[in-house]
């Protein structure tokens, strides 16, 4: 059947591409859990060779586009977002995963990487945006019903500028739909885990971090926290935790919290994977478990209107 043969060639280069491609590589077991090397590389990066990355500078915006490539390279729907921050301007970098089912909504994952003026910000928060992007390079190759957005945000240390004007932004259609958020503050340092809440709303979003967190064997404390990233979108009534580190007898993000000693050689990387396998498993899980919503009767006009 000759008219059939450009066809089979075309499957057959197809199928070869797909077997052969660089990158196609199921035997790169490295790619499948979290990366210490490559988390401590991205807190060298920004920490280290870009350093201060204070609210308006040039080196906030440096770090925005090396987050912004990270992105890109993972294949993610990657932009820049734009924001005023009181007398200066900032920005956030949002990179999207789209979901299976476009009514499952948006898991938004976050965490600022910008820092004050002080000190290069390893631990606040080189360590929530390096545990940001390892999670994003792990999920990205997943597939979840719901979308799963990646949020840099700028601006944090000047009134959670950055995480209030994305969920200040949203349609109030995305707010209605965001399945959940969670926000990566101070990783990398201390001994315990800790989970952040503003109110009651993120019960059950607390329940699943602290569930996976048991199931993970990784002791975790409950504390009201209102003064990071997941506050905004518990402002716009999105179920919104944080996951943090700290020691007992010191302050919340350790004792080089706003110094010039929050340096790179700081921070500890096994605190920060152990935030990652929480993130990771309590993600899934989300993804997995979506209660019913009333979405049909919110577009139910629409499609009357539509006819
Ligand atoms: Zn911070």
């Amino acid at each position: 059947m000759p008219h059939n043969l450009p066809r089979l060639l075309g499957i057959g280069l197809l199928l070869g591409l797909i077997l052969f491609a660089p990158g196609h590589n199921r035997t790169e077991a490295a790619s499948v859990a979290f990366d210490p090397e490559r988390a401590l590389a991205h807190i060298a990066a920004l920490a280290g060779k870009i350093g201060i990355r204070q609210v308006g500078t040039p080196n906030e915006g440096r770090a925005a586009v090396y987050l912004a490539t990270q992105f890109v390279a993972l294949g993610l729907d990657t932009r820049i977002q734009p924001l005023p921050v009181y007398h200066l301007y900032s920005q956030n970098v949002i990179a999207v995963k789209p979901g299976q089912d476009a009514e499952a909504g948006t898991i938004y994952i976050g965490a600022h990487y910008d820092s004050v003026q002080w000190g290069p910000g390893a631990n606040d928060n080189a360590s929530g945006t390096a545990v940001l992007l390892e999670a994003a390079r792990l999920l990205a190759n997943e597939t979840f019903s719901p979308t799963l957005t990646f949020i840099a945000f700028g601006g944090e240390e000047m009134g959670l500028g950055g995480s209030s004007y994305f969920a200040g932004y949203l349609p109030p259609l995305e707010q209605y739909v965001a399945r959940g958020m969670i926000n990566l503050d101070c990783v990398g340092w201390g001994t315990v885990q800790a989970i952040g809440f503003v109110n009651e709303s993120a019960d059950r979003l607390v329940q699943k971090a602290v569930d996976n967190a048991a199931a993970l064997n990784i002791p975790v404390t409950l504390k009201k926290v209102v003064n990071s990233d997941h506050a905004s979108f518990s402002q716009v009534k999105i179920p919104a935790i944080l996951l943090y580190s700290y020691a007992p007898d010191e302050q919340v993000c350790g004792p080089y919290y706003h110094q010039s000693t929050d340096t790179p050689e700081t921070v500890d990387v096994a605190q920060m994977e152990r935030v990652a396998q929480i993130l990771l498993a309590t993600v899934r899980d989300l993804a997995d478990d979506l209660p019913e919503r009333t979405l049909k009767y919110l577009w139910l006009p629409m499609q009357r209107g539509g006819q």
